[in-house]
């Protein structure tokens, strides 16, 4: 290996600008299509899950049992993340759309949380993200929980 490649010149000032104004627009533009979501989205339809539910697209299952199912995000925010999802969203398209017939499913999808996490050797801990409506920066609408980790990750969240 290089000696160069093992020791990367630090970051010009002009860089470390750079790189600080394409998170702050990453960031807009997400809370941008979050809020077009919660705007325009008819949240009774079906939504990418149920079609990922069917086996119509695929996606990368890590854990599947017969109310839940886990993949792998397509756009990760961490070395592990995966959505996890019930396969019948049964009026969950959001959770504080739940109601008390969603509280067994809701112990279901925490606990089975715990078991992915185990299967995904996140022993030095992990994350779990519910975004809930547009200031929670929701995108898809049917109940989904966010499984991070693989890296130390940083509070408050922003
Ligand atoms: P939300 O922003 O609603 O909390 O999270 C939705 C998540 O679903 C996002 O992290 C997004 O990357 C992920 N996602 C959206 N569409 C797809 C898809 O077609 N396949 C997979 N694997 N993930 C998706």
């Amino acid at each position: 290996m290089a000696l160069a490649s093992m020791f990367p010149r630090p970051a010009t000032a002009l860089e470390v600008v750079s790189r600080f104004f394409s998170v702050v627009k990453a960031k807009a533009d997400e809370e941008t299509a979050a809020k077009a979501a919660a705007r325009t989205t008819d949240k009774s339809s079906p939504t990418i899950f149920d079609k990922i539910v069917k086996k119509e697209i695929p996606a990368t299952i890590v854990y599947e049992d017969e109310k839940v199912l886990a993949f792998r995000d397509i756009n990760p925010q961490a070395p592990v993340h995966v959505v996890l999802i019930p396969k019948d969203r049964d009026g969950l398209t959001q959770l504080s759309k739940s109601d008390p017939r969603h509280k067994d499913i809701l112990g279901h999808l925490l606990y089975s949380v715990k078991v992915i996490a185990d299967q995904e050797g996140l022993t030095d801990g992990y994350r779990v993200v519910i975004n809930d409506g547009p200031n929670g920066c929701q995108s898809v609408y049917h109940l989904h929980l966010h499984i991070l980790g693989g890296r130390q990750l940083k509070w408050p969240p922003g």
